[in-house]
């Protein structure tokens, strides 16, 4: 079955199709998706722009059906959707059941949303006059998504960018159009009128670069690498688009002496590992204090012994396959590197060529360093794969200041149960987000996501805070 684009409220065949590939086992497609030209983006940008005026002006009831009908739909087939992630992504199930089922949560939570547009009404410092500060819908937006969460992060996208009233054109990430596929499918039976939601697959090179440049684009916003991330801020800056950038991550996990171990092992496997450890906010340097460093690697070893690396799929797997051959080169080369540079491997790191069952598919042993320094490249460039550095401290503030030297920024984690460290960690990691016991990863949906220095650009995503990003602020003054 080919899989077309959605533009202007029909379903149409792209310029050619590609195949989606399974990474647990690359004898099976999961089917053929169309690719948009650069033509059918700008078409996609018309149908938005004719969508426009009605849409920005419909009733907060309005949206918030279609957005709760959508919502509705996503937790009811969270199953069979997820099994459609975990096969053309390689998260386990579980993973990727959790995923569609936030990307529903998403999606009622924005349906709330829709329902509560505030405002401030104020006197004016002068006699006799009123002031009114709305929010109103910014426009069409472009939305452009990374390959490793391939419903939750366009759901929390798109979600916002209609319940404030905008259009959009979104452009999934080529290598996982599947879940993007499904979740266009269910808004184009969700009550849209036709053209304020367009779905444009294809090559970010082709497809991206129109959104990036076409001027009927007032807004967009990316998440993905720090390289496509600042040509996306060069394009959108230059004509006076607004952009919303999320990006790489080089997380610290802090671990100090006085740390429940079991807490400790427990947030670094999952926030290091899971997913493949293909998440921007996992953690990938883990800074352990003096007195439980040998005793946490010993810990870490024991424990990544007992994760099965296997098919997405299979019950039981802990880690799926890394999500193709150029990401699994990248781990390969990295784990290289850090061996180059004099890391010592405790554990993992081997390439397995198949699941347990033959297939044939990306896997990879998680793998660990020790006696790694701060200025190593596998401790300032993101791997993106499952691959946890250890860096020793010499206590608390050597740590925080070993945490903060990255030029990333997205989330900071610490084990300790001193209040007094975990306070002053809270305040002082430089991120967007902090975790204390807690892994990296894992985040809440009603509350800002989002980080600082090369990680984050512009205005927070989720919860309240994504109306800084999809609307556009007036002032009234009224004399009466
Ligand atoms: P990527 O930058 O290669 O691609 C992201 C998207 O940009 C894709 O849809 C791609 O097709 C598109 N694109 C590529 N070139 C383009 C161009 N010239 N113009 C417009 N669009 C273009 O990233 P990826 O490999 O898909 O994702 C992995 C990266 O995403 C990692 O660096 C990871 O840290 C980051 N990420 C960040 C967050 C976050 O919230 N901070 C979340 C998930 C992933």
């Amino acid at each position: 079955m080919t899989h077309d684009l959605y533009i202007g409220g029909a379903w149409v065949p792209g310029r050619e199709t590609r195949p989606n590939i399974n990474p647990s086992d690359t004898r099976d497609s999961v089917g053929d998706y169309a690719q948009a030209s650069a033509a059918q983006a700008r078409e996609a940008i018309a149908a938005a722009e004719a969508a426009f005026p009605a849409w920005s002006l419909s009733t907060p009831q309005q949206r918030f059906d279609v957005l709760d009908a959508v919502g509705t739909e996503l937790l009811a087939r969270k199953a069979e959707l997820g099994d459609l992630l975990a096969r053309e992504e390689g998260k386990t199930l579980p993973e990727a059941i959790g995923e569609v089922a936030r990307a529903g949560a998403i999606f009622k939570f924005f349906a709330g949303e829709a329902l509560r547009p505030g405002g401030e009404v104020m006197p004016s410092v002068r006699p006799g006059i009123g002031v009114e500060i709305t929010r109103e819908p910014l426009g069409i937006i472009g939305l452009i998504t990374p390959w490793n969460f391939p419903i939750a992060i366009p759901a929390w996208k798109i979600a916002p960018a209609l319940a404030h009233g905008n259009c959009v054109v979104f452009k999934p990430a080529d290598l996982v159009p599947g879940s993007a596929w499904a979740l266009a499918e269910i808004l184009s039976r969700s009550g849209l009128p036709a053209g304020v939601f367009n779905l444009v697959m294809g090559r970010g090179a082709e497809v991206g670069q129109v959104l990036l440049e076409d001027p009927r684009i007032a807004g967009i916003s990316f998440t993905g690498s720090v390289a496509t991330g600042q040509r996306v801020a060069q394009a959108g800056v230059s004509r006076g688009a607004k952009v919303q950038l999320e990006m790489g991550g080089k997380n610290p996990f802090v671990v100090l002496d006085d740390a429940d171990l079991n807490v400790a092992v427990a947030a670094a496997v999952n926030s290091g590992f899971f997913s493949t450890g293909q998440r921007c906010t996992a953690s990938s340097r883990v800074i352990v204090t003096e007195g439980i460093h040998d005793r946490f690697v010993a810990a870490m070893a024991e424990r990544m012994d007992t994760l099965k690396v296997d098919d997405a799929r299979k019950p039981g797997t802990d880690i799926g396959p890394v999500v193709d051959d150029k990401q699994l080169a990248q781990d390969r080369e990295y784990i290289n590197i850090a061996r180059q540079e004099g890391a010592r491997l405790v554990a993992g790191g081997e390439a397995q060529p198949t699941s347990s069952d033959g297939a044939p598919g990306f896997y990879l042993r998680p793998a660990l360093f020790a006696d790694t320094t701060a200025d190593m490249r596998i401790n300032r460039e993101e791997v993106f794969g499952p691959v946890v550095s250890v860096i020793r401290a010499k206590d608390y503030e050597e740590a925080l200041a070993l945490a903060n030297d990255t030029p990333f920024g997205l989330a900071s984690g610490i084990a300790t149960t001193s209040l007094k460290h975990a306070t002053h960690f809270k305040r002082h990691a430089q991120a967007g987000m902090v975790m204390v016991n807690l892994p990296t990863a894992g985040v809440d949906y009603h509350v800002p996501f989002g980080g600082r220095k090369s990680s984050s650009y512009g205005p927070r995503e989720q919860g309240r805070y994504a109306a800084e990003f999809y609307t556009t602020v007036k002032t009234a003054y009224t004399q009466a």
